[in-house]
């Protein structure tokens, strides 16, 4: 499966790229995991918006839903000789008003999907796990089917000791990493200290940044999460249009 970075900040877009937005594609399938701001300019580098499969979403903070109404209108309004099929949006449903919205008559139906069980979107087979966060929110655990390649992206989080037994398994993780080191135990979101130890504990080969802080030196944060999570992983700053082959 390949995973194409298409924003990677946390919180806000800034200088030319956007937030959390990532393109996972196997088999021409095309699924887009979470859309935050500039989702849809970006990926239309990749995939005809109109073609593609289905969405999910870690969770309803503007910084992963912000372009979501777009690509809607998108759908509903691109002149087009053939009919685009409904677009699937999968999100929880510990949100009402947030998972109403996914559904807009004739272009997209949201799709609850309950995080005790295993999901299957296309060729992926997706797992859950509730985070820290201020709102809900989910890690995913995708499993290729074919090949039983795996990766784990955290969605938002602070710290908690469940996550890297969640993320055994897999060869990739994707981290929230929107702090630097010295603001452990934070209530949203992961230092690049904590980043680096879960990959260790979890024994992933390849760790990458991603939810980056606009502020502060970002060598550093992917240094400090190199030296936390030891030799055996790599440790790589997420950016826009990075494609990593899983
Ligand atoms: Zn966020
Ligand atoms: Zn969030």
């Amino acid at each position: 499966m390949k995973l194409t970075v298409l924003g990677c900040w946390g919180g806000f877009s800034y200088r030319d790229s956007g937030t959390t937005a990532f393109l996972l594609e196997s088999d021409d399938f095309h699924l887009l995991i979470d859309c935050g701001s500039g989702a849809l300019v970006s990926l239309e580098h990749y995939v005809d918006p109109r073609a593609l499969d289905a969405v999910i979403l870690s969770h309803y903070h503007h910084d992963h839903i912000a372009d979501l109404g777009v690509l809607q209108y998108y759908r509903q309004l691109f002149p087009t000789e053939q009919k685009i099929p409904i677009l699937k949006i999968y999100g929880h449903q510990e949100d009402a008003q947030h998972f109403t919205d996914l559904s807009l008559p004739e272009v997209s139906v949201g799709v609850a999907y309950d995080p005790k069980k295993e999901l299957t979107i296309g060729p992926f087979s997706i797992k859950f796990l509730k985070t820290v966060h201020p709102v809900v929110c989910y890690a995913l655990k995708i499993t290729e089917v074919a090949t039983g390649k795996v990766f784990t992206f955290t969605g938002d989080t602070g710290y908690f000791p469940e996550l890297a037994d969640f993320v055994k398994g897999s060869e990739l993780l994707l981290a929230d990493t929107y702090l630097f080191k010295g603001h452990e135990k934070h209530h949203a979101h992961l230092t690049s200290v904590e980043a680096g130890e879960i990959s260790k504990v979890a024994g992933v080969s390849k760790l990458v940044l991603t939810h980056l802080p606009q502020v502060g030196d970002l060598t550093q944060l992917q240094q400090e999460a190199q030296t936390a999570a030891g030799s055996e992983t790599l440790v790589v700053l997420a950016q826009k249009d990075l494609q990593i082959i899983i």
